[in-house]
């Protein structure tokens, strides 16, 4: 039986018709006091699972969530939409701090922010059992998983919620989702007996494309300037420096770009974070400190230019791209010192055997991700468990690659590392295993004596670039392995004889020949054009738009999204009454903003717009 109150709210405060595909169900089991584990992809609507149940429920709606930096945004689109919030954390002050534990306690809150090192003090506690809750949403809740990549150790005391407070629903959420990061959110926060709710993880509107590094700067600069010039995007780099170094790159190359990691200061991070989230077209070179939380409708773009750790991670990040359903990218450049440079970090990463496995794994199906030749959209799914067929919107969907038999090239390869590696002592690079088997005499060959060794020129039938791509491939597959203990030198695996005797075919993939510079076709789907009155007034509306959020001191977004705010530019509503059938208004905006809006339109005479064209 569907929850009227629930349609109502929905209706009413979000402006939202309909709830969308799993929403409801989620909203009306937490209503009845349920406790729920919601996966769902980023973009898909978490926020309404708690934040609707919280307006129905008696009481307030504790929030737990780890992003402190967002708070204030959040709160301030919830009372952009009328609803009575306020959050809790360490950037108040004492005083702010009373102010809040006051209003809650007199039941003048609806929705409470609480960070999770906040709420597990005493004194935060004590309020809490004062006042009457309506539910816990504890947000992000993969950071709960030691083996994740948002580890948040706070987040292991929040199985104290079910103790406190055995009658008050929780409902846990996470865009995360593989079975054991499920599995341990469950135990870890006592959701044992929570019913689960997993959505697809579908992200259509998003183009994956995985690209083979050579010089990953201009990649990137090509990328930026051919497909998303003016676009807001996200750049992902492993360390701090490749940071700064990226981010100095694009600004003398005209881009927009801020740096974003740990090394830079609460300030600096906090006011390039800001202006990422309230100035239109920025680029955000970032490490992976970045993102979390962040609910920017617009992203089009999300690359990585160092390989990411794990799939899950790297679906994550990517999934801040196109949250407005609109076409985004996600684009990620790898090669060959990305696989020996991850290895690396591996061996030497602190914590035990299992752990390293752990990680090694992880890696494996990252390495998987960026060789397949089939749809890479129906690889990341099959890697949360869900199936679909080939998605038509992905590199290799949109451009196959070969697959061609690699054996007889991996066993002229593999034997030439095996020849180098039993010199102990010599550490030989990629190039120069490349120059043997390609024959070239050069003095490097000719001093060790290399030009002696029988598989000096077995491999001239293919380029340097073709073999650069074969030991790329036997590294991503583990066939070949840097030997930390033997000088960083490439070595064999216990797998790689099976490839050496013949026992193992090994198919290996070519990349589909594409024209230079441009990627892949660009992106037109789904973004239908406003006729030349309804993109004049879309302008207007922006502009307004603009005006308004900069007097309020908050992201456009908060405001309207541009999805709002092009049905208004094509419905051209003439009454308020027309006005609150478009999606994304609701009563308190209606009231707050109608009569301007309705007056911009009313500016816009599609007579005249048609006059000015032809003039
Ligand atoms: P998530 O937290 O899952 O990443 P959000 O809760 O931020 O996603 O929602 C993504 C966007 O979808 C938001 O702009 C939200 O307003 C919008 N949205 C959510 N539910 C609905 C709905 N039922 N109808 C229309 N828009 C919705
Ligand atoms: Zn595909």
């Amino acid at each position: 039986m569907a929850d009227q109150r629930a349609l109502e709210v929905l209706q009413r405060v979000f402006g939202y018709e309909t709830f969308r595909a799993g929403q409801q169900s989620i909203v009306e089991h937490v209503i009845a006091g349920g406790d729920a584990l919601v996966l769902m992809p980023t973009g898909a609507g978490k926020s309404l699972c708690y934040q609707v149940p919280a307006l129905v429920r008696d009481g307030v709606g504790v929030v737990v969530s780890p992003l402190i930096a967002l708070m204030q945004d959040q709160v301030d689109a919830l009372t952009e939409l009328g609803v009575r919030a306020a959050f809790l954390n360490s950037t108040q002050d004492w005083q702010g701090a009373r102010d809040v534990e006051r209003a809650f306690l007199q039941g003048e809150i609806d929705l409470l922010y609480v960070a999770p090192e906040r709420l597990l003090t005493d004194r935060c506690i004590q309020l809490l059992e004062r006042g009457r809750i309506a539910l816990f949403a504890i947000d992000e809740a993969h950071c709960v998983s030691q083996w994740g990549h948002d580890f948040r150790p706070e987040y292991l005391g929040l199985s104290m919620l079910h103790e406190r407070w055995p009658d008050v629903p929780r409902i846990a959420l996470t865009a995360t989702a593989t079975d054991t990061t499920r599995r341990e959110i469950a135990e870890r926060l006592a959701l044992g007996e929570a019913r689960q709710f997993v959505a697809s993880f579908d992200r259509p509107n998003i183009r994956y494309h995985i690209v083979e590094k050579n010089d990953v700067r201009r990649q990137l600069l090509t990328l930026l300037q051919q497909e998303h010039d003016g676009d807001a995007g996200i750049v992902y780099c492993l360390s701090r420096n490749k940071v700064e170094e990226t981010a100095a790159f694009l600004c003398a190359n005209g881009i927009d770009a801020l740096p974003y990691h740990a090394g830079l200061g609460a300030a600096l991070r906090s006011q390039n974070q800001s202006r990422f989230l309230r100035e239109d077209g920025i680029v955000m070179v970032a490490t992976i400190a970045f993102g979390m939380g962040i609910d920017k409708p617009d992203v089009r773009f999300v690359a990585h230019i160092d390989l990411p750790k794990s799939v899950e991670g790297y679906y994550q990040e990517t999934g801040r791209a196109g949250r407005d359903g609109l076409p985004a990218t996600a684009w990620l450049a790898y090669g060959l010192s990305d696989v020996v440079q991850q290895r690396r970090m591996i061996d030497e990463s602190a914590g035990d055997d299992a752990f390293r496995r752990q990680l090694g794994a992880q890696l494996d199906a990252m390495l998987g991700l960026c060789e397949t030749i089939a749809c890479r959209r129906q690889r990341l799914l099959q890697y949360f468990g869900q199936t679909i067929g080939p998605c038509g919107n992905c590199d290799n969907c949109l451009q196959p690659p070969q697959a061609w038999d690699g054996t007889v090239a991996a066993q002229k390869m593999l034997s030439a590392i095996y020849r180098l590696w039993k010199e102990r002592g010599q550490r030989y690079g990629a190039g120069h295993l490349i120059d043997i088997l390609r024959g070239k005499l050069t003095p490097r060959v000719s001093e060790h004596g290399h030009d002696t060794l029988s598989v000096f020129g077995v491999g001239t039938d293919l380029s340097e670039q073709a073999w650069r791509g074969v030991l790329r491939q036997l590294l991503a597959y583990g066939l070949v392995i840097v030997d930390q203990e033997g000088y960083g030198t490439l070595a064999l695996t216990n797998s790689s004889r099976e490839v050496l005797r013949g026992e193992r075919t090994l198919m290996l993939r070519r990349e589909a020949d594409r024209p230079a510079g441009r990627s892949t076709p660009k992106s037109r789907a789904a973004d239908p054009a406003l006729d030349a009155g309804a993109q004049a007034a879309f302008e207007s509306l922006r502009a307004w738009r603009a005006e308004v959020a900069r007097s309020h001191g908050v992201p456009a977004y908060v405001i309207f999204h541009d999805a709002t705010l092009r049905d208004i530019a094509i419905a051209r509503p003439d009454s308020l009454s027309a006005l609150s059938h478009v999606s994304g208004v609701g009563a308190k905006k209606l009231e707050s903003y109608g009569r301007s809006i309705l007056e911009r339109i009313a500016a816009f005479d599609p007579g005249d717009v048609q006059l000015g064209q032809t003039a």
